[in-house]
């Protein structure tokens, strides 16, 4: 990678994460890790000749991207009980640091957890903040916290085997403060906290809240005052009305809504943000087979009236104004890491959102959810300089977004983490440590 002190990245076709017009023949200035000027060619006649230009040949230049429902530390397992029971906490660190320098690799410069595997979110986040791997800015998620029974509570109790890799089992107000403190000792940026169910689990599913509303209330209170945001699992209406009387600050799913957690949500809606993660649904339609998950398995489990009923919810959530973010539930052999950009692509197909939408929904509206003192998400003097280039027009085709070969660089914070344009330093986060230099030569080469 290169930090360069200063930079200009000219010629480029901008897209700057706002409602704004695209700029046609435009120019970013980057100092340090921010952005200090973007506007169009002629704006920059003072920059002096020292300053380093990178010519992007009139490409489609972008804010970098947030996933805003990741899971790092999950290994492509290719069941649910694989997560706790098939890989240590060492072994799994060790995926979950090739699993952020792939996600950095497409694009997404900042990543919101939805659930870590044992403490591996916080190693991998202080891994990227100190430079020694590469990777999205990252807001760490603690071990998921739930009651007993509920959903991620699933190896039979004969076995006493428990569920400490993946959960935090905790019931009534004062143990779930008690985790929930644990969390924050740890050192993670959120909880996550199940109300609900899912379809493929017997035990829980979708509507049967596994929470009071006293429990519920008590995570929330917990967390807000030890500096910890709140992250919800609620697929049913009644789990949305729970989250939004405790103030859950971010739903994940959301797909059955009534009237009443339409209104509740829409209340908060300069608060809260929603991932609907439908690319979990899509995944195990497209790629299930394979690992058990039949069409017919599928369809008994409620999964295609969920797709049907969260397309409806999320058409009412977007005109409530409320921000509903692309991010996928990655992570799973039916959900592979590197494929993020698919979830672009249902925003557009399944939920009608246009390609700009989408796009100032997955920069703008996630940058906002992760946050980072307000500097990511748009590009504007002042914010932090995480950019990404793209050999094609997403605004007119948004699967663009899902050929690596088409995202030409990636640069976060002022540094450049991948650029195989033939301007410009050359990097390629994606080559596989151990190539030769002839290969090496070979895969850039490819690439343009
Ligand atoms: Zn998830």
């Amino acid at each position: 990678m290169l930090n360069a002190e200063s930079m200009l990245l000219v010629h480029g076709r901008i897209f700057d994460g706002t409602d704004e017009e695209v700029i046609p023949d435009g120019a970013i200035w980057v100092e340090g890790e921010e952005i200090r000027r973007v506007g169009s060619m002629d704006q920059f006649d003072d920059v002096d000749e020292s300053v380093p230009r990178i010519d992007l040949g009139g490409r489609f230049v972008m804010p970098g991207m947030t996933e805003a429902h990741s899971h790092l530390s999950y290994f492509n397992a290719s069941s649910l009980q694989d997560l706790d029971m098939n890989c240590t906490a060492e072994a799994t660190t060790i995926y979950a640091v090739e699993n952020a320098r792939t996600m950095l690799r497409c694009g997404y410069t900042s990543a919101n957890s939805f659930g870590s595997l044992h403490a591996v979110d916080v190693a991998v986040r202080n891994a990227i903040n100190s430079g020694v791997a590469p990777g999205p800015r990252y807001v760490a998620c603690g071990r998921d916290v739930l009651g007993t029974g509920g959903m991620v509570d699933w190896n039979p109790d004969h076995l006493q085997l428990g569920m400490d890799g993946l959960a935090l089992l905790a019931d009534n107000p004062w143990e779930v403060r008690k985790v929930i403190r644990s969390v924050r000792k740890s050192g993670a940026d959120t909880v996550k906290v199940y109300l609900d169910g899912e379809g493929m689990i017997e035990s829980d599913l979708p509507g049967e809240l596994s929470y009071t509303q006293e429990e519920a209330d008590a995570a929330v209170d917990e967390g807000h005052r030890r500096s910890l945001r709140m992250l919800c699992h609620a697929r049913s209406a009644d789990a949305v009305i729970q989250a939004m009387k405790a103030g859950f600050d971010v739903i994940g799913h959301a797909n059955y809504l009534n009237d009443e957690a339409l209104e509740r949500m829409r209340e908060q809606r300069h608060r809260i943000f929603v991932s609907p993660a439908i690319h979990w649904q899509v995944g195990l339609y497209e790629n299930g087979a394979q690992f058990g998950f039949s069409h017919d398995v599928l369809d008994s489990m409620g999964y295609k009236e969920e797709m049907v009923e969260t397309i409806a919810s999320v058409g009412k959530m977007k005109a409530a104004g409320i921000r509903v973010l692309p991010g996928g539930d990655f992570g799973l052999a039916w959900t592979p890491h590197g494929t993020y950009a698919r979830d672009l692509q249902n925003f557009v197909e399944m939920f009608g959102y246009t390609p700009r939408e989408t796009l100032v929904a997955a920069t703008r509206d996630a940058g906002a959810l992760v946050d980072f003192g307000g500097k990511v998400g748009t590009l504007e003097a002042g914010k932090f300089a995480d950019i990404v280039v793209v050999d094609g027009d997403p605004l007119a085709d948004i699967t663009v977004m899902q050929d690596l070969d088409k995202i030409t660089t990636v640069i976060k914070g002022g540094k450049i983490f991948h650029n195989t344009l033939p301007s410009g330093p050359r990097f390629d986060l994606g080559a596989k440590p151990g190539m030769s230099a002839g290969e090496k030569e070979n895969v850039l080469a490819s690439a343009q």
